[in-house]
């Protein structure tokens, strides 16, 4: 599942062809996604121009000059692959193809999801902040507004454990399962702590942490734009090193204890139980 920093790079990727060119139309090879696509997407995009785009959490928000913004989660599965018209690139249609943006240029931008959990919704640029998806978001990692003490003041009412507070999208936005279990890690906390038990001077280093990993998979993932056709053929998609995701039964990379997995709100939670053993 792509997670921010995967969101982050297609967005990245998607600037140079999309950002202030028009689109000539966007052709729907289905009716819908997870969601029906718009009704009104031909006369909402048709021969718009894009003045705008933007990550919004795990949201790729794009602004037309019709007024109206289109909304593009990449669901499960879903990635964006470009076909440059001035590089002559042949365009290569294949199973799963759902929506292509035909851009005036002659560029070709195809989105691909065989899970279709991925969807393409749209609103009123002036209504994004009551649109149901991007109403509630919290605070992004990647935020200079994202502070400890908001954390720490936010967290003062979470009866919770950590890493289910970490997860809530109305504290911080687009901070996913990954990138709370590497964080609490790092920070060498427990994921059972009670949020707010945390004292303030630990959860200034949290935060760091937060900050410097999103940081760091970000830069990763910007190193994989330059060949953004992968041997997937599409961008967006990278390889990780991660200290505990995944490696549950592995040895902790510090203290070679085993790597434990344990199910907090219906999702795993791998963590080192000697590294992060604060309760
Ligand atoms: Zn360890």
């Amino acid at each position: 599942m792509p997670e921010l920093p995967e969101v982050e790079t297609v967005i990245n990727g998607l600037k140079p062809v999309m950002l202030n060119k028009k689109i000539a139309r966007i052709e729907a090879t289905r009716k819908n996604l997870r969601y029906d696509f718009p009704e009104n997407l031909d006369a909402i995009s048709k021969n718009s121009k894009i003045i705008d785009m933007q990550r919004l959490s795990k949201y790729i928000v794009i602004r037309l000059d019709t007024g109206y913004s289109l909304i593009s989660h990449l669901g499960m599965s879903g990635k964006y692959t470009i076909f440059s018209y001035a590089r002559n690139e042949k365009i290569e249609q294949v199973k799963h193809d759902h929506i292509i943006f035909h851009m005036d240029n002659g560029d070709t931008i195809i989105y691909n999801d065989p899970r279709r959990f991925g969807f393409l919704i749209s609103c009123k640029t002036t209504e994004e902040k009551n649109e149901k998806h991007l109403s509630k978001l919290g605070i992004d990692p990647t935020d200079d507004k994202l502070t400890d003490k908001y954390i720490y003041d936010k967290f003062q009412k979470c009866k919770s454990n950590l890493k289910t507070a970490l997860m809530n999208q109305s504290i911080i936005s687009g901070l996913g399962n990954i990138y709370v279990c590497e964080a609490m890690y790092r920070a060498k906390l427990n994921p059972n702590t009670v949020a707010s038990t945390i004292p303030h001077k630990t959860i200034k280093i949290l935060t760091k942490h937060i900050k410097e990993i999103i940081t760091e998979a970000i830069k990763a993932g910007g190193s994989t734009l330059k060949d953004y056709k992968n041997a997937e053929g599409a961008m967006g998609y990278f390889q990780h090193n991660f200290d505990v995701y995944g490696r549950n039964g592995e040895n902790c990379n510090k203290c070679k204890s085993e790597i434990d997995k344990i199910i907090q709100g219906g999702r795993s939670t791998f963590y080192c139980p000697k590294c992060q053993e604060n309760k």
